[in-house]
């Protein structure tokens, strides 16, 4: 028998220790700096994943840093017997981006805002819930209850029941789908896990139109798609309307939203916030969390907000999108390329998303395939013009590692 070499061992290591959910990891990252990071063996790749749409900042950001730092060494957990300044004035900030009345519910995690969201339409005195097929709302149970996808539900049923999943972007079957015993509509505003899939202009306005004809809710999940992912602060707000001035009154206004992943950039938290009325309908004892509204967290939070507005990040978001989805068109084994701001999907002429995505990190590129024909991009908001010029320029190589070279 020969020795184990040091990569195998370490293999084993994770293999031995860590439930297999996620299959074998790709790499062990060691440390980041902006929309870099490096590997143990010192490589450094350029991250256009950015922890699935999550390091906001990008790597070690100083804010960020800062604010955790100094929150974590004057108060850094108190449960919610207890109030704190930042949980209150986060709440207040989501609120203020959103435009709109209303009450956050703090929780962890995307899942966890989702299940807080779900048991708020349960309050409405109805069950019936009208959700999309292609997407997704997390890996708990009443998320999973939410989500389509047959892999991901099959093994766990039966779960809470009383769905109806409807075609996306498709205005007459949820028209036909909503009944006045519908409690609830629930939406992405762009299907992130499906792989940036962008419904058509008026999706959503015509939603808020069949759930008010039905008092329903309309309940938009934009835990991948908010926080200035898409170059305003949530995907539902009209992109006219933030440019040209903040009339947050033309806005679509949803009853409820949920968000995550960019929220803190990368510490966890997760928020449920119901808009007006919504607000009110979880009552004290009806739900309740232990780490949720950390002050930690909820500084991190505030300091992920202040510096997408400090260093114009929405702006810089929506110029930069705008290259690298023109750059990433222009070659013909592309067939399409979605999404707004640092949202990216594109489809190849092929299912071979994820020979792609290999090629590319062979490169030095973090990229991702959500299905077999389609990549994702979700990088920091702080990536470089620097950054995407190296990606774009060696694009073409990495599609001719993994398809073969184009003629
Ligand atoms: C990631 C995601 C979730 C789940 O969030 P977790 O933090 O992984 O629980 C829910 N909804 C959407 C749209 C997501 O992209």
């Amino acid at each position: 028998m020969t020795a184990n070499t040091p990569e195998q061992e370490w293999r084993d290591r994770y293999t031995g220790a860590l439930m297999n959910t996620f299959g074998p990891p790709k790499l062990t990252l060691t440390r980041g700096q902006g929309a870099h990071v490096w590997d143990e063996d010192g490589k450094e790749y350029v991250d256009l994943l950015g922890g699935i749409a999550v390091n906001a900042l990008g790597h070690a950001h100083p804010a960020l840093v800062e604010a955790v730092t100094a929150q974590l060494s004057t108060l850094g957990h108190i449960s919610n017997f207890f109030a704190s300044e930042p949980q209150v004035e986060l709440a207040e900030k989501l609120l203020a981006l959103l435009g709109t009345e209303g009450r956050v519910f703090f929780t962890n995690s995307g899942a966890e805002a989702n299940e807080a969201a779900f048991k708020l339409t349960r309050r409405t005195g109805r069950t019936h819930v009208v959700a999309a097929e292609g997407g997704f709302h997390g890996r708990t149970m009443g998320a999973l209850a939410l989500t389509s996808k047959e892999a991901y539900r099959t093994p766990f049923e039966p779960l809470p029941g009383d769905v109806t999943f409807v075609p996306y972007g498709d205005v007459d079957a949820l028209a036909a789908a909503v009944t006045d015993r519908t409690a609830a509509i629930l939406l992405e505003p762009m299907q992130g896990e499906a792989g940036v899939v962008v419904p058509p202009d008026g999706y959503l306005a015509a939603a808020r139109a069949i759930a008010t004809e039905h008092g329903a809710l309309l309940w938009l999940d934009e835990v991948q798609t908010g926080m200035g992912r898409v170059g305003r602060w949530f995907a539902h707000h009209s992109p006219l309307v933030e440019e040209v001035a903040q009339q947050p009154s033309r806005n679509l206004t949803p009853d409820i939203v949920t968000v995550a992943k960019g929220l803190a950039g990368g510490f966890p938290i997760g928020a449920c916030i119901g808009v007006g009325q919504a607000g009110k309908l979880l009552e004290p004892g009806n739900h309740g969390t232990t780490f949720g509204g950390n002050p930690v967290a909820c500084a991190a939070a505030l300091a992920v907000i202040s510096t997408i507005e400090s260093e114009g990040l929405l702006e810089h978001v929506t110029v930069l999108g705008q290259k690298l989805r023109d750059g990433l068109a222009a070659d013909p084994r592309v067939t399409e390329v979605r999404g707004e701001g640092l949202l990216i999907g594109l489809d190849l002429a092929s299912e071979a998303s994820a020979a792609v995505t290999a090629a590319a990190l062979a490169r030095g590129f973090i990229i991702n395939n959500p299905t077999p024909g389609r990549i994702r991009l979700a990088p920091p908001l702080v990536l470089t013009q620097d950054d995407v010029n190296a990606f774009l320029a060696a694009w073409p190589a990495i599609l001719d590692d993994a398809l073969g070279e184009h003629s």
